[in-house]
């Protein structure tokens, strides 16, 4: 099951900006995660405990990237999904640490959200670790 498409770092997103211009508009923290690839300190985001139904978006766009239907407790302390929404995020090969990863980004902007593993929980056995500064939650209306 594929759940995301694969993609080249050199490719373009639908939302491109300076970065000069995400600087001035993100937090820092969020400025660090997003643009340079941080990674926020675990049990830090107030999104590991948000349980309520609705979307999580990209804080850089607004981009819809999960459900909090796929959200569950990973004990990692950041947010984990086990599948995105269709068209969420896209994904890149990420060697540096001296580690083979997958990359998760926005698939709008390109922006960095974490990285996806392969011991999630069913039904599809991946864990998308999420910085939880990279995103916002939109809880569902009514
Ligand atoms: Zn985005």
């Amino acid at each position: 099951m594929s759940l995301f498409r694969k993609e080249t770092p050199a490719e373009h997103y639908p939302v491109e900006k300076p970065d000069a211009e995400w600087r001035r508009e993100l937090p820092p923290e969020a400025y660090r995660v997003l643009r340079q690839h941080g990674t926020e300190r675990p049990g830090t985001s107030p999104l590991n405990a948000e349980k309520r139904a609705g979307t999580f978006v990209c804080a850089g766009c607004g981009h819809p990237l999960f459900d909090a239907g796929t959200k569950f407790e990973s004990g990692t302390g950041w947010p984990s999904f086990w599948a995105p929404k269709e068209t969420g995020v896209g994904t890149t090969t990420d060697r540096s640490f001296f580690m083979t990863r997958t990359e998760v980004h926005c698939a709008n902007c390109g922006g960095h959200l974490g990285h996806v593993f392969p011991d999630g929980p069913p039904p599809t056995g991946q864990r998308f670790c999420m910085n939880g500064v990279a995103m916002r939650f939109e809880p569902k209306s009514g």
